[in-house]
């Protein structure tokens, strides 16, 4: 492999909604550091709300965290790595030494924030620098496109983990969005048989059947009970509840969904907060929780699920790759619930 260009393409962020193609500097690895050319780089939940919807996100970054690549140059402190080699972005360092990670959940590190000293700009671009101890190399035989899966299926398998759910439990999905397929995929892999999807967009309801949602339902046809009503159940009621929208109106039908005992995980990011019955809560004791990013060990599994035999990565992932200026229109796609797969941004690298 020869020598790094200087330049190279990237979709910086102006505005929200506006994001154009600039050239930036090829950038140069520092002592710990290496350069990854990007293969693929999925377009996030988190994306949008950033990059279109303007959320705390600074003019002139560069996004995109799901991206998979080539490595093509090395720190000079660098050991364990060669050019040339597969490799998926992982998770941001944890301290290690908190209770919380001693506990093994690096997700609660009370130091997180810490952590991360610099923030570097993201993989819509062509190339993109990550810290030498935070990628993972691909299984055998992964497909570099597949592989850029493996940051949502982390954090899929995160919220499958806090919900305990089992095998036999009955278990209901809200939003078959990118987070909401795959926790189907990855709830369908562990042998979870009765997942009801719930899903307002016509495609996103036949993606999740082609998944092995067990029946799909269009959020207006859900029976929910009146809050002055608490020992009402839903005829539907079920045990587990993963809310991946993000929108108030499903997470609050979500809540109304849990028979007793059941437990509602909060997978997507919302603005608009919910209201809940407490009374409901008390005489059902339902647990309502959150789910943050990873497991520990979460990025290895997800590879691991990726990889295997007949695990369905063509369906979660949008046929149409897009390169970097099909990003805005991707994410309006993506918002409206247009495109029921994951999108996948393919920089186009100069020879
Ligand atoms: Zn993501
Ligand atoms: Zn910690």
């Amino acid at each position: 492999m020869g020598p790094l260009p200087d330049v190279m393409a990237a979709a910086v962020y102006q505005s929200p909604g506006v994001i154009a193609v600039e050239e930036r500097p090829v950038p140069r690895p520092k002592p710990d550091q290496l350069v990854v050319r990007v293969h693929a780089c999925g377009i996030c939940g988190s994306d949008i709300h950033q990059l279109r919807d303007g959320w705390g996100f600074q003019p002139g970054a560069v996004a995109g965290h799901e991206w998979s690549g080539t490595i093509v140059a090395l720190g000079d402190d660098v050991t364990g790595w060669s050019v040339g080699e597969l490799v998926v972005g992982g998770a941001s360092p944890r301290c290690g030494t908190c209770r919380r990670c001693l506990e093994g959940k690096p997700s609660q590190c009370e130091d997180r924030n810490a952590m991360i000293t610099e923030h570097t700009d993201g993989a819509f671009a062509e190339y993109v620098v990550a810290r030498a101890g935070g990628v993972l190399r691909l299984p055998e035989g992964l497909a570099p496109r597949h592989a850029a899966l493996a940051e949502p299926m982390a954090v899929a398998l995160h919220g499958i983990t806090r919900s305990n759910v089992a095998p036999g439990d009955t278990v209901m999905v809200f939003g078959a969005g990118p987070i909401g397929a795959l926790s189907i995929a990855a709830l369908r892999s562990m042998g979870v048989e009765e997942i009801t999807v719930v899903e307002p967009h016509e495609g996103r309801r036949r993606l999740a059947a082609d998944l092995g949602a067990s029946a799909v339902v269009d959020p207006a046809d859900l029976e929910v009970f009146p809050t002055w009503e608490p020992e009402r159940l839903s005829s539907r009621a079920v045990h587990v509840v993963l809310e991946c929208s993000g929108h108030r109106a499903a997470i609050e039908a979500g809540f109304n969904q849990l028979g007793r005992g059941g437990i509602l995980v909060m997978v997507g990011a919302g603005i608009d907060h919910p209201t809940f019955d407490i009374n409901r809560m008390i005489l059902n004791e339902l647990t309502v929780t959150g789910s943050f990013v990873y497991d520990l060990g979460g990025f290895e599994r997800a590879l691991e699920l990726l990889a295997s035999d007949g695990f369905p990565a063509d369906l979660l992932i949008d046929p149409a790759d897009v390169t970097l200026d099909g990003i805005t229109d991707a994410l309006e796609g993506l918002a409206h619930g247009r495109i029921a797969g994951k999108v996948m941004v393919v920089p186009e690298v100069r020879a």
